[in-house]
């Protein structure tokens, strides 16, 4: 697989006729946030005649727009006058800084321990489902340019959180039979060589972990990558490596990562996701929704139908996160709530599996469900999906209504409403039937 960043990208963006003023901006923005594309994503999945609004270049590619104007002109500045490698470091790493590199407390929030001992590179933030994030799995095929692992990608050293063994995911497995499932994420798990994640995944089949029901990849492979499952030397062994999962009586759930019709054109990514659901995996689909590349309804409509048609179940449609080049990739919720009703529409009720928009935000999954007036006052309504709290699944809760707002942080309660983070009103009662 070939790859491009920093100067073979610049050195491909001018091979496919972009201009010398956009590789300025490409160099100034790729020295602070990460980029990186293969030979796939350029040469079948960006239209270059389209570019820049080609969507799959806006996914993929730098914009000048990504950092804030005065921190870009700075940057550049420095690019112009041929600083020295330390001093554009320095100023990169500032601009780092600035760009809310680790947004939420997930990091810090969820991290469980063994025997006393941290384990970076695990997450138990709800009950049922652990997360994690394999150390020989932490980068990706291509990368988006809104992901919020960005800072991962440049190196930020206090971010790398990875599991290196086996064995500690295991071990933690045995003292949580709460866990049913075990979710794989990264980075992308599948760029991960078979030999490598079949390490990860055998100990799970053993009959001591029966707990362990299902086995969740995420992964952005089918789109970036689709060879992985169809002609990589270890494709076949990856595809009886998942077969065996489903013979131990486990679900296996690919919860893919798609975020437009494009990426599901191709006949390679058909092939594949034929060779997948040829396993008895199931393959889910799930996307933020971001300007410039997904903001219209008809891109998710068109998605979610062709998703459908080709076996695969649609998820979830999530915010973007506050981190990185959010000013440029963000939706306000109340646009994204019209996009999301809109596309849900033009869609049969098989493609109304999709929930959105959904923010993973601290407190846990939130949904925003409708714009309301309540006693004449205008307010978003909004449900907790998933909740670190168990008890509070399904609760529903309300926000002043406020066109510009783009996330969790930005909404305040509204009609006297309990607000996530508030002691819960109805904890001195059992939880209910109807709370779930
Ligand atoms: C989304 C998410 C999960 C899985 O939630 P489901 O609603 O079961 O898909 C698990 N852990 C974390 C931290 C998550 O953000
Ligand atoms: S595939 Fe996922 S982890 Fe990788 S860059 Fe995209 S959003 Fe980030």
């Amino acid at each position: 697989m070939k790859t491009y960043s920093h100067e073979r990208l610049a050195a491909l963006a001018r091979d496919r006729g972009m201009s010398e003023e956009y590789l300025r901006d490409l160099r100034v923005v790729s020295s602070v946030l990460p980029f990186k594309v293969n030979e796939y994503v350029a040469d079948q999945l960006i239209d270059w005649s389209a570019a820049p609004d080609d969507p799959v270049f806006r996914l993929t590619f730098p914009h000048r727009d990504m950092l804030p104007p005065d921190v870009f002109e700075n940057i550049a500045a420095l690019h112009d006058s041929g600083a020295p490698r330390d001093v554009l470091r320095k100023a990169a790493a500032d601009a780092q800084e600035l760009l809310n590199p680790h947004p939420g407390d997930q990091l810090e929030a969820n991290v469980p321990t063994l025997d006393g001992r941290r384990l970076d590179g695990l997450q138990h933030k709800y009950d049922e489902t652990l997360l994690v994030f394999p150390s020989q799995g932490q980068t990706c095929h291509a990368y988006c340019g809104y992901c919020f692992r960005w800072a991962q990608f440049v190196g930020v050293a206090e971010l790398r959180q990875a599991l290196r063994s086996p064995e500690d995911l295991t071990g933690y497995l045995a003292n949580h039979r709460e866990v049913t499932d075990v979710l794989f994420t990264g980075g992308d798990p599948m760029i991960m060589k078979t030999a490598v994640l079949k390490r990860w995944i055998e100990p799970l089949l053993d009959p001591a972990m029966e707990s362990v029901r299902t086995l969740r990849f995420g992964t952005k492979a089918l789109s970036y990558w689709p060879a992985r499952f169809t002609s990589d030397a270890d494709a076949g062994d990856l595809l009886r490596l998942l077969e065996r999962c489903v013979a131990a009586g486990r679900h296996v759930a690919v919860m893919a990562h798609f975020s437009h019709p494009r990426e599901l054109e191709t006949p390679v990514v058909r092939d594949a996701i034929t060779r997948v659901r040829s396993t008895g995996a199931v393959i889910r689909a799930q996307a933020p929704l971001i300007a410039h590349v997904n903001d219209r309804a008809d891109a998710w409509s068109r998605m979610w139908q062709q998703l459908v048609e080709l076996g695969v179940v649609p998820y979830y449609m999530f915010v973007e996160r506050d981190t990185g080049a959010r000013s440029y990739f963000g939706v306000p919720l109340a646009e994204a709530l019209d996009i999301y009703n809109n596309a849900i529409r033009g869609v049969s009720g098989l493609a109304r599996s999709a929930r959105g928009p959904v923010m993973s935000a601290s407190p846990g999954k939130v949904l925003l469900d409708s714009v309301t007036t309540v006693a004449g006052e205008r307010v978003f309504s909004l449900r907790l999906l998933q909740a670190r709290d168990a008890r509070l699944v399904g609760r529903q809760f309300f926000a002043r209504y406020d066109p510009k707002a783009e996330w969790f942080d930005d909404l305040r309660p509204a009609l006297g409403s309990w607000f996530p983070g508030q002691p819960d009103p109805e904890a001195s009662q059992p939880p209910q039937a109807g709370d779930r």
